[in-house]
């Protein structure tokens, strides 16, 4: 794992399409693995914040998430708890919009499966997003549709919305998520953990 992992970080296969974006950044990826951990976070690609800070999740996300999880900052960041395999390890720069652009598609396929095949201990795996939904899953369907049938992944797979504000509407209009995903992620966190 420590030869894949100074791999990961000095991978630049990225830079022409990173400085061709508006913020015109270099490829920093940001790896948080460890093959120890029993937890795996597979999410979407670092935002900003995680890019500035080389850490993942440290935002208002990420407690949000942590909150979810029922975990400290301190068992979220320990790296014999929790793994993250994004599906792209860099920030991919944002659209027109101001939204984050789609991780490139080359990260996944370059690294997920020697990061797997480096994670031997895993006891359940969270899905955040539908990128990494369609990809874990190999499903077309939707989050909404992908969230809403979490029982069908039950045990060790956990599909989540992003913990991002903008989905704060999405959580009021599914209130289903609070109250029955919940209690089973944070018990089964909990599970993974002891
Ligand atoms: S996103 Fe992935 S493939 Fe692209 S430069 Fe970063 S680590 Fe390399």
């Amino acid at each position: 794992m420590d030869e894949l992992l100074t791999q990961i970080r000095a991978c630049r296969l990225c830079a022409p399409r990173f400085a061709a974006t508006r913020t015109a950044h270099r490829p920093a990826p940001v790896v948080w693995l460890d093959p120890r951990a029993r937890i795996l976070v597979a999410g979407q690609a670092p935002g900003i914040q995680a890019h500035q800070k080389q850490r993942p999740f440290d935002d208002r996300s990420g407690d949000r998430l942590r909150d979810w999880m029922g975990v400290t900052r301190e068992e979220f960041y320990d790296l014999a708890n929790l793994a993250f395999l994004p599906a792209a390890f860099c920030f991919p720069g944002y659209d027109a919009k101001g939204s984050d652009l789609p991780p490139p598609a080359i990260c996944a396929q370059t690294w997920h499966d020697r990061v797997m095949a480096g994670l031997p201990d895993l006891r359940l795996t969270l899905l955040i997003g539908a990128y990494s939904q369609r990809f874990h899953l190999g499903t077309r369907t939707s989050m909404t549709e992908t969230v809403a049938g979490w029982r069908d992944h039950l045990p060790g797979v956990i599909p989540l919305p992003h913990p991002s504000w903008r989905n704060t509407a999405w959580l009021k209009r599914n209130p289903w998520f609070e109250t029955d995903l919940l209690p089973v992620l944070r018990a089964d966190v909990r599970k993974a953990l002891s």
